[in-house]
C-alpha cells in the first residue's frame, strides 16, 4: 500500500481514509471542482467542516507508514 497524493494541497496523505458517497461528492465538489480524486484528510475535514455537513458519519480510516510506503520489511 502507498501513499496518495492530494490534489489539492499535493502533500502525501498519510492516513487515507474512505466516506459515504454522498460525503464524498460534497466535499470533492467543494475542495476539488477541477479535477482529481485524492483529498488528504486536512484538506478533506477543512472542506466538509466549510460545507457544515457531518463529514465523521462511517468514515473509515487507512494509515500508511513512511516505511509501508516505501515497502521496506
Ligand atoms: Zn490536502
Amino acid at each position: 500500500m502507498t501513499r496518495e497524493v492530494c490534489k489539492r494541497c499535493f502533500r502525501e496523505s498519510a492516513v487515507g481514509f474512505s466516506v459515504p458517497d454522498d460525503v464524498w461528492a460534497a466535499v470533492k465538489a467543494r475542495a476539488l471542482p477541477h479535477a482529481g480524486n485524492v483529498l488528504c484528510l486536512a484538506c478533506f475535514t477543512e472542506a466538509g467542516d466549510e460545507l457544515r455537513i457531518k463529514w465523521d458519519r462511517d468514515i473509515q480510516f487507512w494509515p500508511v507508514s513512511r516505511v509501508t510506503h516505501e515497502g521496506v520489511m
